[in-house]
């Protein structure tokens, strides 16, 4: 037990990535410099470019919320 909160307290102390893995848990990776995320979770993002993807990507998000919304799991 104090081995297993030794390391909890470790992982506190410095900043991870944080992101949802596959299994569910967070990510422990560290971030990339002036990011939130590490690199395999968007930390090389620098964001959408132009309006037009903009617009792109908050359609597919409005259809995904909608499709969601008929077909709950
Ligand atoms: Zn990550």
């Amino acid at each position: 037990m104090e081995k297993a909160e030794g390391l909890a307290t470790r992982l506190d102390r410095c900043r991870r990535c944080g992101a949802k893995t596959r299994k569910g848990s967070p990510c422990q990776c560290k971030p990339e410099p002036g990011q939130d995320r590490c690199k395999l979770h968007g930390g090389k993002s620098t964001g959408p470019k132009t309006e037009a993807i903009r617009e792109s990507n908050r359609r597919r998000a409005q259809a995904r919320r909608e499709a969601l919304q008929l077909a709950p799991l």
